[in-house]
């Protein structure tokens, strides 16, 4: 019987912005260009920027913890081709850093 874990792994950053589509409520957005109704399902690449989707986050597993495994397995099982990765870790780390930078400048 498998089931989901989670597990930690160091990532570049900024590659995931590059190439993450974030799922919504009914369709996706880009993370790196912020392009949004993009097809959560099927799409490879970005229909504006043209970025390869390589990561795959729900924003709504922040909102409903509770939901967060389901979510997982829905994405994994939708999108094989894409690597799960937790939206709130993502989301932290993004604004820990644009915190920083501001404060840098
Ligand atoms: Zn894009």
């Amino acid at each position: 019987m498998s089931q989901f874990l989670r597990n930690w792994k160091e990532f570049d950053i900024q590659d995931i912005t590059r190439h993450l589509l974030i799922l919504g409520d009914l369709s996706g957005d880009c993370a790196n260009c912020r392009e949004l109704g993009i097809d959560t399902w099927k799409a490879l690449e970005c229909p504006k920027c043209h970025t390869k989707f390589k990561f795959i986050a729900s924003r709504r597993s922040a909102d409903h913890p509770g939901e967060r495994f389901q979510l997982a397995r829905r994405m994994s099982e939708g999108r094989r081709d894409l690597m799960v990765v937790d939206y709130d870790d993502y989301h932290r780390t993004i604004g820990g850093q644009k915190a920083r930078d501001f404060f840098k400048s």
